[in-house]
């Protein structure tokens, strides 16, 4: 996506309170709760636009077989005693509430009647504008198309005191926030060489593949769907056992997982695939095949259909998710460099987990006690 016109700075030395690197969700979120919960003045630093990562791809969570249908059963006990609104329903409750879905007799679905869908170039879209109302207050600057390139420490090694760009040098009087998706793990690597600090951040990209149809009218959707495997971030080599063309890379783990979701102008986003294949976007047709395939599982109506009846009228969103082998994104401050926090690794669900995220990151930056217990995302005891 091309940034759209903001309030671009060029070749200066400048502070702030906040430096933040990364445009993506996370770190607009977070740029986006320090403006409106803190006093504190944000700079964003990106090495392109927003949008230009990973972001930019009410909810039933379907199962096909037994043993997902009880596996989606207990998740909806589960998140009912958490207080969730929650309901399991059986394949012919869901015939009725998605007719164009059909998930066989063993199937059922987990419904999240309160679940909303988000698009994720209109949330960033949105949450740009919002943070761009503070540029005239002093508090927020964006150093978009100028990577970071290095880190200024102080005498005493524990701090960091500016981030050098490819244009700027941005000091930091609070703390410098790294929110840079799947290149977090390389680019701190990169600022830390020849220091006496090693820091191996297990962060890398997943390659991810979306189909969009533009203005689908064979039938509609009145939820967002995923098939159960969509929430399993670990990597599933018998997946690749169903596909029969041969091109699936067992070293790339590709797995192929069906979302499905209506936007509001009428697209239907079909999706999506998983494969570590580092850190080149380019569309992969046969990968858009798999996509295609595996939806026709679900919605009969596609399989009497041709991908090739919708050349015209198709694109292909491909995006990088940050992937940490644990499942669970690290947030928190560098043990060796405590005024610098990373934000980064949230995988498959950057988008939901970003509010929450920029909440526990200003609260450690503010030194508020957070609402959230984040030990388990805690750098510290997870890297090498
Ligand atoms: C196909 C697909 C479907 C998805 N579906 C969902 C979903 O349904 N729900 C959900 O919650 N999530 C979903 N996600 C995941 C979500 O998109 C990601 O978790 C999220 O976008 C990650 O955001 P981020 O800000 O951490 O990273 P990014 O958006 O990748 O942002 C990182 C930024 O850092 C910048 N950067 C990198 N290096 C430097 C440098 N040296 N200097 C300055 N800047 C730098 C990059 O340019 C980039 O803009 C999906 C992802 C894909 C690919």
């Amino acid at each position: 996506m091309a940034a759209p016109p903001g309030p671009f700075v060029t070749t200066s030395t400048r502070t702030f309170d906040v430096v933040i690197i990364g445009a993506g969700i996370i770190g607009l979120t977070i740029a986006r709760q320090f403006l409106l919960g803190s006093e504190l003045s944000v700079a964003v630093v990106d090495k392109a636009a927003p949008c230009s990562g990973a972001t930019g791809a009410g909810s039933l969570t379907v199962g096909r077989t037994r043993e997902e249908s009880v596996t989606l059963e207990k998740k909806v006990n589960r998140l009912r005693e958490a207080g969730v609104r929650a309901e399991y329903l059986s394949s012919h409750d869901l015939r009725l509430k998605e007719p164009a879905l059909d998930v066989g007799e063993d199937g059922g679905a987990a419904l999240l009647p309160d679940d909303s869908q988000l698009d994720a170039q209109r949330t960033v879209a949105f949450i740009l504008k919002g943070n761009r109302e503070f540029v005239s207050k002093g508090r927020y600057a964006e150093f978009f198309h100028d990577p970071v390139t290095g880190l200024l420490r102080s005498n005493d090694h524990g701090k960091v005191e500016a981030v050098q760009t490819s244009k700027n040098t941005l000091y930091c009087k609070k703390g410098v926030i790294v929110a840079a998706g799947c290149w977090t793990g390389s680019l701190m690597h990169d600022l830390l060489r020849g220091s006496d600090i090693a820091l191996d951040l297990p962060v890398k990209p997943r390659k991810g593949h979306l189909l969009v149809l533009e203005n689908f009218s064979p039938f509609s959707l009145n939820h967002g769907l995923m098939e159960a495997g969509y929430l399993d971030h670990l990597p599933k080599t018998a997946d690749l056992q169903n596909y029969a063309s041969g091109m699936a890379d067992r070293e790339q783990n590709l797995s192929v997982s069906m979302t499905a979701t209506m936007d509001v102008v009428g697209n239907l986003l079909l999706g999506s695939s998983r494969q570590f294949a580092g850190f080149g976007t380019d569309m992969d047709e046969s990968i858009v095949n798999h996509i295609w395939t595996r939806a026709g599982e679900f919605f009969p109506k596609l399989k009497q259909l041709s991908l090739q009846d919708f050349t015209k009228d198709r694109h292909v969103r491909v995006g990088l998710r940050p992937y940490v082998p644990d499942g669970k994104p690290l947030i928190g401050p560098i043990p060796a460099l405590m005024n610098v926090f990373i934000a980064a690794g949230h995988e498959g669900s950057g988008l939901s987990m970003a509010m929450g995220t920029a909440e526990m990151v200003s609260d450690m930056v503010l030194g508020r006690p957070g609402i959230v217990d984040s030990t388990a995302f805690a750098v510290q005891g997870r890297v090498s």
